[in-house]
């Protein structure tokens, strides 16, 4: 475990102050599946106005909210049935099940850990150990007997089984509509596109998004919070022409210095990672981002992490390896934070090229087309064949339907060869085929006429785009990014909370339980409710640094405190979670209205420093 972080600290904190609980707790928790408590809650309502803000209104994107449980139908399509999976494996003594590839690695990462080897097998371990994603079913099985893999129990194990992770229902009493919940959002935008491209008044290119809840019945959920079975998700899904990838905003990131992971060029794909840092602008026209409106997401991307909390120099994009792409992507880069447990994936970012949308029209053929109209329009001729339909019966008696949709059924291409042998012939018999039996007909029974119309537009299928975001995993990676010590007690920890996010943004705190207080407290209250701040009131009998205590736990950014002075002059205190030694005493009656500009950064602390005296005498 990195040392950085300081799970244990947190994991209590999360625990006490009801962050957090596993689900049902009193009836016994099932694994990966969790409870949010009010602060929890608060400070994903939070993240996820501040999502929002940051992308859904910045660029104008259409949100939807569409249905959870999904007709079977739709993840036939989307290739979810056949290989949504994981790959399982059981110890043959206890039944437990275990995901293969987590098992080996850790296996053989213990092993490396105790055993002596040779240098020449640590390489080879080492190098499987990389491998440990990319390997098929049978190759993890070969290599799990190879090294004679164990469970952790240490009996033996089955061979590996493709395990599908998507939770199946029956929707209705008769149960005879197969659904599952969704395992992700993005479906319900992909099979809304027609309604959405109508609605955009048919302009391209434009963005839905979604944020809800996916589920994934994951095999064995450790990890906490990183691996669970329900979660919520925040995709975009920005829908784009397939060959014209650029983004009018990109100039808006192209000077970001972003830290970047690439994988090993294609024609050497041993070649070992290594970091660059190098600005987004760069990464593009050297190709290592495969277009502007991939690395228009990644800059954004990158800046929303910074906002919520996240430390940059935790922070790097890792490029998906050729057998980790789906055949489809054109490109893949994950923004991966490193915490306790390492470097996990918290946003996927992926240009998945026009696989869905075509996937989806071909089964159904419902138009999930986009239309351009052409920089030079053409002219198309266009063939309409007349059949003279008594002449056919009278020659072909009971063959005349067949013989009639056997010309009917041409298409232009076939037409136009049609035209072509009727031409060469002139007047006389025809000899054509249906079903191996070749028949005549006299081609005066067939006319073909010309139209000459003009091609002004061309339809195509969008390219896609899709940012997706783990919203519980961003949440846990700001809980130990922000997590801090006071420097002057260990003993006692805040969250560094940006004030957008904390989940309460001020407590009221009356010195004592002076009954002169109250109505001081009381008219706070209603200033703070005017500016819809979320506050809370300590009026405990602790002292006040025990209860300035209490609200750095679960991060509260301003803390408000009557005292006697505020009897005589109506002026509160007030206190800054990350300054706590620089207290300011100002009017009550601007508090409110403070207190929501420090929240929405329209001022800093810095100002308030500038402008209110400090109050000197106070508990920290
Ligand atoms: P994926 O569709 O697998 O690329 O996942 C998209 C995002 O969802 C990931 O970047 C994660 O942040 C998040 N995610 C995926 N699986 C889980 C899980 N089991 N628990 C929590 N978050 C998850």
């Amino acid at each position: 475990m990195s040392t950085k972080f300081n799970r244990p600290r947190i994991e209590d904190v999360l625990t006490q102050r009801f962050f957090i609980r596993p689900s049902f707790d009193i009836y016994g928790p099932v694994g990966g599946l969790y409870d949010l408590g009010p602060p929890g809650s608060a400070l994903q309502a939070n993240l996820l106005e501040e999502w929002r803000r940051f992308f859904v209104v910045e660029d104008q994107i259409l949100e939807l909210d569409t249905s959870i449980m999904t007709k079977e139908d739709v993840f036939r399509t989307s290739g979810h049935i056949e290989r949504f999976t994981d790959f399982l494996v059981r110890d043959v003594v206890t039944h437990e099940s275990l995901r293969a590839d987590h098992l080996l690695e850790e296996f053989l990462t213990n092993y490396l850990a105790k055993a002596k080897v040779s240098d020449e097998t640590r390489a080879e371990i080492e190098d499987v150990i990389k491998r440990v994603d990319d390997y098929s079913g049978e190759e993890l099985g070969a290599v799990m007997k190879k090294y004679n893999v164990k469970s952790p129990a240490g009996n033996d194990i089955t061979d590996p089984a493709p395990f599908n992770l998507m939770f199946s229902s029956n929707i209705g009493p008769q149960g005879n509509v197969k659904g599952y919940l969704r395992p992700e959002t993005a479906q319900g935008m992909f099979v809304n596109f027609k309604y959405l491209y109508e609605y955009n008044n048919c302009r391209m290119p434009f963005a839905a998004s979604q944020i809800g809840r996916a589920f994934r019945n994951e095999i064995s959920p450790r990890s906490g919070l990183l691996r669970v079975r329900e979660f919520t998700m925040a995709e975009i899904e920005h829908f784009v022409h397939p060959d014209r990838k650029d983004h009018p905003k990109f100039v808006t990131v192209k000077d970001m210095v972003v830290p970047l992971y690439p994988a090993p060029p294609r024609d050497n794909p041993d070649q070992p990672r290594e970091m660059v840092h190098m600005t987004l602008g760069d990464a593009v026209s050297q190709g290592i981002i495969n277009n502007e409106t991939l690395g228009y997401f990644l800059g954004r991307i990158f800046l929303f992490a910074k906002r919520i909390g996240l430390l940059p120099e935790h922070l790097r994009f890792r490029q998906h390896g050729l057998n980790e792409m789906a055949h489809y992507a054109a490109d893949c880069w994950d923004l991966e934070v490193e915490t306790s447990y390492g470097w996990v994936e918290c946003v996927g970012c992926a240009d998945r090229s026009c696989y869905d949308l075509s996937r989806h029209e071909e089964v159904t053929r419902k138009g999930l087309v986009a239309v351009e109209r052409l920089e030079e329009p053409y002219f198309e001729v266009q063939r309409n064949l007349k059949l003279n339909t008594g002449a056919i019966a009278k020659t072909f008696r009971q063959l005349t339907n067949t013989v009639k949709n056997h010309f009917q059924g041409m298409g232009q291409a076939e037409l136009e060869a049609l035209q072509e042998q009727i031409k060469a012939i002139g007047s006389g018999n025809l000899s054509f085929t249906i079903d191996g039996q070749t028949h005549e007909i006299d081609v005066s029974y067939l006319t073909i006429t010309e139209t000459t119309k003009k091609v002004e537009v061309r339809e195509f299928v969008p390219g896609v785009i899709e940012p997706s975001f783990g919203i519980g995993r961003l949440l846990y990676c700001i809980l130990e990014h922000t997590f801090t010590l006071r420097e002057e007690d260990t003993a006692r920890s805040y969250f560094r909370f940006s004030p957008r996010l904390a989940p309460v943004k001020a407590v009221l705190a009356p010195l004592s339980n002076n009954a002169a207080f109250t109505p001081l407290i009381e008219k706070l209250s209603a200033d703070l409710r005017k500016h819809t701040i979320m506050y809370r009131i300590d009026d405990s009998s602790s002292s006040i640094g025990r209860r300035y205590a209490r609200l750095d736990e679960i991060g509260v950014p301003f803390a408000l405190t009557v005292d006697f002075e505020s009897v005589k002059n109506e002026t509160c205190t007030l206190r800054f979670r990350d300054d706590p030694r620089s207290q300011v005493r100002m009017p009550m009656a601007e508090a409110g209205a403070l207190v929501a500009d420090l929240v929405a950064g329209t001022t800093t602390w810095e100002a308030v420093l500038a402008k209110y005296p400090l109050h000197t005498a106070q508990d920290v």
